[in-house]
Parts: C-alpha cells; structure tokens; sequence
C-alpha cells in the first residue's frame, strides 16, 4: 500500500537521531539560532549529552534543543517523536495503541505523545482568529452506541465556526464544545454564541452570523456536516472519544482540515507547530475538567436506571 510506503520510506529518511535534530533545529530556528534570553545569533555547541545544548556566546544561557517544545522533558528519542509526527499528519491520524505498537512504546508513552502533538495543535488554534465571512453554527458530536451501558449516544453540543471565501467555500474551520455554563439541557444559550465569537473571531470581522438554534432557517450546513464528518472520523479511529478530551481531537480534526485548505504540506506544518509550542505534562493532562452538562445528566439518568 502506498501509505505503508509512504511511512517506510519516511523511516528510511529519518532513521538516526542525527538527521532528526537538524529537521528540529530547522523548524524551531527557520532563520539560524537566535538565543531565547537575548537574541544573540552564536552559539558554542555542547555535544556531552545524548541531545545538542546550545550556548550563547553573549549571555552564556544554555538552551537545550527540545525545551519550549511539546517534546520537553521527554526521554524518547527523537526518531519515534518524528515518527509520531509522521503518521499524526495523515488524513486518518493514529490512535495511541496503533501509534505504540507502529514504535514500539508502552501505551501510556504514546498515548501522551499523542496528546502533546494534539496540544500543539489546540495551542495553534487559540492564536488563529477567524476572519473575513465568519458563519457560526451548532452541531453535534455523537459517540458510538454500547447497547450495554447507554441506550442512547451520547451526544456533545458543538458550536462550529468557519471563514467562508467568494465561492461559499469554508477556508478556516474551529469546532469548538460548549461549556456546561452555556447550556440548558442541551440547548445553546445566546451567551454560548457571544463566548464563542469573542474567544474565535477576529474583532475587526463586520459580516458574521451565529446560528444557536436548531431549527433556524439561516442554519449553515456545511458546518453542520463538519462536525458530522469529524464525529465519524473520531467514532472510525478512536472508537469514540468521551467529553474531557473531545475537544483536542476536535482541534486536531480542524488542523488536518485547515492545512488541506491551505495547501500546505501537513507534516512540514505539524513539525513547526510542535517545535515551537510548549509541552502540556501528564498531570495536566489527567486533570482535565469535563464540564459537560450533557455527560453528567446521562451518567446520573444512567445511576437512576441502573438502579
Ligand atoms: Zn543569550
């Protein structure tokens, strides 16, 4: 198969830590070094340890080549981290415990090497405003079924937002769950609209509609049916993925989406966000708050039948 292929040969390529720390070193300084303290462009180069340090000529700060990066702190060696990045950036994605059993970590490694790739994306995406024609409208996230333990899916209200271009076409999309204070039920307060628009939309955007309301005449399918393809894609990779980490799938969801529409080469944009975003650690990471209001009435319906 082509994308086997595809992967072997990218193993090829980056078979040696050597050849990894140049692809990072390029990503993280396109323009050569410049020292995080002062600036300075020179370095001396300190090769004692498994991974280059770099240290300024002026004010003699030692940077090492992974911190300010998602891969800070990690013990696993760069090839697996480029390898992760790799199979992270095609269209289908990886599941943890494909990705450990592709590189040969424990779950627990690459479940968080996961996460972290996801971070970087989420982080990117807080930077990235919407603009030009923005459309916001609601949609839904929906599990897959367990006949066993929920008679239902369990459904996430979305709100979606885009960038629309002359043809009606959306250039630049966020998915975005609702937080539990702008719900009723499963309902979309206005406020939901309002919080959404000030946290995504660029404020210079003059034409911009958001539809909150499930029957609305102006609701825009389009974002309807990305949250649709994004629930299926999720359901199809990860076996559904339950509310406290939705939203980073949503946003990685949105980042493979984005970057096809901007033509540009998802893995060379995957390697630059994640060299120069800061890491999220796994204590972080588990102490996530699942605000949904939709999760906790269907766990309490779910008590109440069970008993
Ligand atoms: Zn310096």
């Amino acid at each position: 198969m082509d994308e086997t292929l595809t992967y072997d040969l990218f193993c090829q390529k980056f078979n040696n830590e050597e050849t990894c720390i140049n692809a990072l070193f390029s990503a993280r300084w396109p323009n050569g070094f410049s020292c995080p303290c002062c600036n300075h462009p020179y370095f001396y180069l300190i090769r004692s340890r498994k991974l280059p340090l770099f240290e300024c000529t002026s004010c003699h700060v030692q940077t090492s080549l992974i911190s300010g990066t998602v891969m800070e702190g990690s013990r696993t060696p760069l090839k697996l981290w480029f390898q992760a990045f790799f199979l992270h950036s095609t269209p289908q994605g990886i599941s943890a415990t494909r990705l450990a059993s592709i590189i040969g970590t424990t779950y627990k490694t690459a479940w968080l090497i996961c996460h972290k790739i996801r971070h970087a994306m989420s982080y990117t995406d807080s930077k990235e405003m919407l603009s030009g024609l923005v459309r916001v409208n609601w949609g839904v996230y929906g599990r897959p079924y367990n006949p066993t333990i929920y008679r239902h899916p369990q459904e996430q209200p979305l709100l979606a937002g885009g960038s629309f271009d002359n043809s009606n076409q959306i250039t630049h999309l966020k998915i975005k769950q609702v937080p539990d204070e702008h719900l009723v039920y499963d309902r979309i307060t206005p406020s939901g609209g309002l919080s959404f628009v000030s946290q995504h939309v660029d404020p210079a955007v003059s034409d911009i509609s958001v539809v909150i309301q499930k029957f609305s005449r102006n609701r825009e399918w389009s974002l309807i049916r990305s949250c649709a393809i994004a629930s299926e894609w999720i359901n199809t990779i990860f076996n559904g993925i339950g509310s406290k980490h939705l939203q980073s799938y949503l946003d990685q969801y949105c980042f493979t989406f984005n970057a096809v529409k901007r033509n540009s080469n998802t893995y060379e944009t995957l390697v630059l966000l994640c060299a120069t975003s800061p890491t999220i650690k796994y204590p972080t990471l588990i102490s996530r708050v699942d605000n949904s209001a939709i999760h906790k009435r269907n766990y309490i319906g779910l008590l109440n039948t069970a008993g």
